[in-house]
């Protein structure tokens, strides 16, 4: 049986709502088209999510494996959640069994891809997952996902060989440096890589959408064409 979650107090739940309505609010303001909000909740409790649920959030994102199948079991059915932290292969199987996946947004190569496939496809799921492709678009070493020269590769692994995987577009977390030039290079990189991207795999592949910005920069990135921006610590304060 999950765990109680406990009920987070008044005072919390209007912070939270209030940060909430602030960051939808700047959404609204630049979005082109209907922008959807990640609300990045790692290391914060999960009363924390029931206050932002209560405001009507319902995709949420996690870096951790564990910290993801916990909170899945203990929170709504109805939350969508988003895997945004670096895809190991031995934990596909456990990131499978949560029935509310919504996305896996770190694949970063097609080993990965096809991993994440068959740990899909045996958990016996009615509907595909969706997955972005990570691109590491600052080129720095220790920074997680594909280079842009493998991603159209990786992008026909998912696919032409992964039944179980739909496609959603890409996704990037860009050096600090970037984060503070206008325009961040790192999220013109990624709408250009999207944009050759689409071309080669036509019109079958559906759209494909950019997954970038975080707090100190996702009002740029909406500018910038971004479909899906993950926000965490303007939404749930610092970690
Ligand atoms: C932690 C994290 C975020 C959210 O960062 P904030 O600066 O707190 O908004 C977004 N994306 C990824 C991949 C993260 O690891």
């Amino acid at each position: 049986m999950a765990e109680a979650v406990e009920a987070p107090t008044g005072e919390r739940r209007a912070e939270i709502q209030a940060a909430l309505d602030e960051v939808r609010a700047a959404i609204r303001q630049r979005q082109t088209g209907d922008a959807r909000l990640v609300a990045v909740s790692k290391y914060k409790p999960a009363s924390d999510i029931v206050a932002a649920h209560a405001a009507g959030q319902r995709h949420f994102g996690e870096n951790y494996v564990q910290e993801l199948c916990d909170k899945a079991a203990a929170l709504p059915g109805d939350i969508a959640w988003h895997f945004i932290g670096r895809l190991q292969s031995n934990k596909c199987r456990a990131l499978a069994a949560i029935p509310n996946l919504w996305a896996v947004e770190t694949i970063e190569s097609a080993d990965k891809a096809r991993k994440m496939d068959a740990a899909w496809r045996a958990a016996g799921h009615a509907r595909p997952l969706g997955v972005y492709v990570q691109v590491n678009t600052s080129g720095e070493p220790n920074k997680g996902g594909v280079e842009p020269a493998e991603l159209e590769a990786v992008a026909r692994e998912i696919a032409g060989a992964c039944p179980a995987l739909s496609l959603r577009g890409l996704m990037t977390i860009g050096s600090v440096d970037g984060s503070r030039q206008r325009p961040n290079p790192d999220f013109v990189a990624l709408a250009r890589l999207r944009d050759g991207l689409q071309q080669a795999l036509g019109p079958a592949a559906g759209p494909l959408e950019l997954s970038m910005g975080m707090s100190d920069d996702f009002e740029h990135a909406l500018e910038l064409g971004a479909a899906s921006v993950r926000v965490g610590s303007r939404i749930f304060g610092a970690r």
